[in-house]
């Protein structure tokens, strides 16, 4: 029997879009290729170095309703920005922010997960599923939970305690409503 994915997107609609947006054929490649021309028609070189302006590293969801940039107030360069199913701190995320603080200068980290995560519907099951269609078991976990709250802490704690990073003093975790697009602090304790 096939695994059945989730689908942790919205659906691809994009009614929102401004009208130089609109699709016009092709694959869906195509029109962010064809977005792209436009977008460097009109860019101009900002002249920025590598280094983050304010600092700081965003560790996110990868859903498709939250923008991280527009929810935060943040401007091109301002910050790094990484993202994978959930907003998981998985050893990739601990060696991408190792690098944003040892070889780029960032010193604050921000978590965000949210609310009606894909992951919520998940269980580690989903990787014997796989074992038994694909004949391979993952060797990642899937990191599903059932706590949005204590998978924000469970974030910072794995931050907090790497080895690898410089700064740990400033990680804040957050949960981000998709229905009202604010913020709510999670309490590291
Ligand atoms: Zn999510």
């Amino acid at each position: 029997m096939p695994v059945t994915f989730i689908d942790m997107s919205t659906s691809a609609h994009f009614s929102a879009a401004p009208a130089d947006a609109i699709p016009t054929s092709g694959t869906v490649t195509d029109r962010l290729v064809e977005a792209n021309e436009r977008y460097a028609a009109r860019f101009t070189d900002p002249g920025m170095d590598a280094k983050p302006v304010l600092n700081v590293a965003v560790v996110a969801c990868m859903d498709a309703r939250l923008d991280l940039h527009a929810a935060l107030g943040l401007e091109l360069g301002d910050c790094h920005t990484i993202r994978n199913a959930g907003g998981v701190v998985t050893d990739d995320v601990i060696r991408s922010l190792t690098i944003s603080q040892r070889a780029l200068g960032t010193r604050s980290v921000v978590l965000i997960h949210h609310t009606g995560c894909g992951l919520e519907s998940l269980t580690e099951e989903f990787r014997h599923e796989l074992e038994m269609e694909v004949g391979q078991r993952p060797a990642w976990a899937v990191e599903a939970f059932r706590d949005v709250d204590q998978d924000v802490r469970q974030s910072m704690q794995r931050v907090r305690t790497s080895p690898f990073l410089l700064h740990t003093d400033d990680i804040r975790g957050f949960v981000f409503d998709v229905t009202t697009g604010l913020l709510r602090e999670i309490d590291p304790a």
